[in-house]
């Protein structure tokens, strides 16, 4: 990643989280920087797009402005350009740092995440948390575990980062020192293809809300508690019994219960009676409980019962519930509406992103999560065949990926030159 933005002009360098940065000084080496963000990790058995589409359009398009104002500054030839663009020669072999640093206004940076999908510790964003100063606070997530004890610490020691708390508290940045932040990124859904339109405007990202510390309900089959240690964890408990010697009657079957709620679950977030789901979800602004969100979405994925034999009344069983909803009522984009964005689909993210915790960004660089954005956040999604995401089957064309950087591209170029 670093030698591909060191041959489109950039200066690079690597965090002590391990994210990758790219950088073009810009005339006013000290005003705010427009930062371009997306991850480079993703998730097992997935495809080549999410995550890295956005880095590479990121670069492509800032590459793409350095050789276009090169261009017009007459520094650099039409047959020069192509030399770039056929591979044959990078922009520092034509252009001096000192001369490319001067086409842009003022600094744009590429950052490539590290950890967004949270694979390994089971806690997202760790890359982009790191820059927006939330990495260590109100949770230090640098002691999150994976599945072999190794915390994040650790593992990024082993690879030779240096991951101290004075360390990483200095990569976060201030609101003051970020211009806007914007990001590229596949839709991972089936909206843009259903419109038949290949990029849209993103107004709000659902995340995932913890249920954890939220209070217990009982069902008539049994206890059906949320484990307050884990995240997004809900557990059934009983005594585990013959399948043929328990009466149905005095029976308090685990699995029984986790059907029930699992069937509630469903019906409460898809029948919109949201203040009700909401009420027991402490990170939810008062606000939002009481109004029916389209954004809610709810999800129980994986479901594991104990012992597991057909012959036994299950012991015990655990279940995952993903519930995601936007933060507030979607936005507007900002600016003056154009004909052309009339005609661009704007719609709401149900995958969280690094843009999610970019909006954590404040003045002090001490995060705030669901305070107002110190920092324009953009995201642009691009259509996906199918809505396939975390899959080896995900698909984006090369049509709509151009169209995607030549998006990114002019939107530098309006702010930039
Ligand atoms: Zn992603």
């Amino acid at each position: 990643i670093a030698a591909w933005m060191h041959e489109a002009g950039m200066h690079t360098w690597t965090d002590n989280v391990a994210n990758v940065h790219g950088r073009i000084r810009g005339q006013n080496v000290t005003a705010p920087a427009l930062v371009i963000g997306s991850h480079y990790d993703t998730v097992k058995d997935a495809g080549k797009f999410d995550g890295a589409l956005g880095i590479l359009a990121g670069i492509a398009a800032v590459k793409a402005l350095v050789i276009q104002t090169a261009i017009k500054s007459e520094i650099l030839t039409y047959e020069q350009a192509e030399s770039i663009a056929a591979g044959a020669a990078s922009v520092l072999q034509l252009l001096n740092r000192a001369d490319v640093d001067a086409l842009v206004s003022s600094p744009v940076e590429v950052v490539a995440f590290c950890d967004e999908e949270g694979l390994s510790f089971q806690t997202t964003l760790l890359g982009s948390r790191a820059l927006a100063g939330s990495l260590l606070a109100p949770t230090n997530l640098l002691n999150s575990r994976n599945s072999e004890g190794l915390s994040v610490k650790q593992v990024l020691q082993q690879h030779g980062y240096n991951p101290a708390e004075d360390v990483v508290s200095n990569i976060a940045l201030t609101a003051d020192q970020v211009r806007a932040y914007i990001e590229v990124h596949l839709e991972q859904g089936p909206v843009l293809e259903a419109a038949g339109k290949p990029l849209g405007v993103v107004s709000a990202i659902a995340a995932p809300h913890s249920w954890s510390n939220a209070r217990s309900a009982v069902t008539p089959h049994g206890s059906f508690e949320r484990q307050a240690s884990s995240y997004q964890a809900s557990r059934c408990l009983s005594p585990q019994g013959h399948a043929g010697t328990v009466p149905m009657a005095i029976r308090r079957d685990p699995l029984a219960a986790a059907a029930e709620a699992i069937n509630m679950i469903e019906q409460q977030c898809a029948g919109g009676q949201l203040a009700g789901m909401m009420q027991s979800m402490p990170n939810v602004k008062q606000a939002a409980r009481s109004v029916w969100d389209p954004s809610l979405v709810c999800t129980v994925g994986a479901l594991s019962v104990w012992p597991g034999a057909s012959n036994v009344i299950a012991g015990a069983t655990n279940f995952s519930v993903d519930i995601r909803q936007a933060h507030g009522p979607p936005q507007k984009p900002n600016g003056q509406p154009s004909s052309q964005l009339d005609e661009t689909p704007v719609l709401v993210s149900g995958a969280g992103h690094d843009g999610l915790a970019m909006a954590d960004l404040t003045q002090l660089g001490i995060a705030c999560a669901y305070c107002i954005a110190a920092v324009q956040i953009g995201m642009l999604f691009v259509r996906c065949r199918g809505g396939i995401s975390h899959s080896p089957q995900e698909y984006v064309s090369d049509e709509d990926v151009g169209r995607a950087t030549t998006a990114l591209y002019t939107f530098l170029a309006a702010l930039l030159q």
